[in-house]
């Protein structure tokens, strides 16, 4: 493995918080693995230094961090800065300038956790993978008549071949890759009869160069109920802007909830640095408190460690994180314990200089 430069922003709130956590599994990789050689740089853009220089990120920003092999990204928000800028003068820059147009959310019950819905016996382990720059949530669109009676607004979609070819190939590379055997493509071809119907018609055109991998297709409604009621049926989601936003979200909720979910902003040529970072946000109400949970930001830190080619070290860190859920001893509040964010992190940091 080449040496590799690893950017970390830590954030706002609890983002530095859980950020401590990934930062010690990266440094038991380093001192047990010689061959996983990186350099890791924290970089303070967040609230606090828009505060202080009237922007989230220096001029440069971008220009430092396409030196990089991947950004790992806590978590932003804090109510003395307005959501627009945090999101539109941070994260959004990142993710067009670096292109990661593929937003990848896994969807796997860990050992150890009860969800509401599923026993440990069902085996729920898929991906979600979310078209991340364009579909639904576009600029194009507007309003008329502002303020009257006759007021109206118009939100345009915007679904591309080559951006929808571009996803779907991931998402077949993908079931390839890990041994899945089918593609589920989330649609609505059936009322909304443009943008949808060229999105089934280029993922179809994808699925024939797969042979081995079978494409299911399901309205975005009756997907939703699916998601609930055979969760253990799928292996690779593949969906447009919107309708990846909304089922990863309940996904999340079916595997156990914020705390424990990561996610991956990927530039799959890897001509950019891709973005690693847990799906929570800041969660100023329980910042400072040592209650915030840290295997979402570690998880997402095991992504970024496959994405960088070092799958082994990856799932020794999901195994670890498993190791200690089952042990069930220092588990935060969210899961029903009374740990620490810190206890929880030096738990599973621990287990992984074990299994080492
Ligand atoms: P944002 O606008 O940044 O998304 P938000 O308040 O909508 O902020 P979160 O910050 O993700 O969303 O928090 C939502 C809820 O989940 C809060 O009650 C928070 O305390 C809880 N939460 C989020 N992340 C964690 C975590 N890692 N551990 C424990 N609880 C968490
Ligand atoms: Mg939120």
């Amino acid at each position: 493995m080449k040496p590799m430069k690893i950017a970390i922003l830590p954030g706002d709130g609890i983002g530095p918080e859980v950020m401590n956590e990934a930062l010690k599994i990266l440094r038991v990789l380093q001192d047990q693995d010689v061959s996983f050689q990186t350099t890791i740089n924290i970089l303070p853009w967040n609230s606090e230094y828009y505060l202080e220089n009237g922007r989230m990120m220096p001029e440069n920003g971008l220009a430092i961090l396409s030196d990089y092999d991947a950004i790992l990204f806590g978590a932003i928000g804090d109510e003395r800065v307005p959501d627009p800028i945090t999101i539109w003068e941070l994260i959004m820059p990142i993710r067009k300038k670096f292109k990661q147009y593929v937003n990848l959310r896994p969807v796997k019950n860990l050992n150890g956790i009860q969800t509401p819905l599923f026993n440990q016996d069902q085996h729920i382990d898929f991906v979600i993978i979310r078209e991340n720059a364009e579909g639904e949530y576009s600029n194009s669109g507007g309003r008329l008549y502002e303020g009257t009676q006759d007021e109206l607004a118009v939100q345009n979609t915007i679904i591309t071949r080559k951006g929808t070819e571009k996803i779907a190939k991931y998402a077949f590379e993908y079931a390839r890759k890990t041994a899945g055997r089918k593609v589920t493509s989330a649609t609505k071809s059936n009322a909304v009869i443009h943008s949808m119907k060229l999105w089934d018609e280029v993922v179809a055109g994808v699925a024939k160069e797969y042979p081995d991998i079978q494409l299911e297709k399901n309205y975005i409604d009756a997907l939703s109920a699916y998601f609930v009621q055979r969760p253990d049926t799928f292996d690779v989601v593949v969906a447009s802007n919107l309708f990846g936003d909304i089922l990863s979200d309940l996904g999340s909720a079916l595997v156990g909830g914020l705390g424990l979910s990561p996610s991956a902003n990927i530039n799959p040529e890897k001509e950019y640095p891709s973005m690693f970072e847990p799906v929570h946000g800041s969660a100023p109400n329980i910042a400072g408190t040592g209650k915030a949970n840290p295997i979402a930001q570690i998880w997402s830190t095991a992504l970024m460690v496959e994405h960088l080619g070092r799958e082994d070290l990856a799932t020794l860190i999901v195994n670890s994180i498993e190791d200690v859920l089952s042990e069930g001893e220092v588990l935060t509040p969210d899961l029903g314990g009374n740990g620490s964010t810190f206890q929880l992190g030096d738990a599973i940091s621990n287990k992984l200089s074990e299994r080492m």
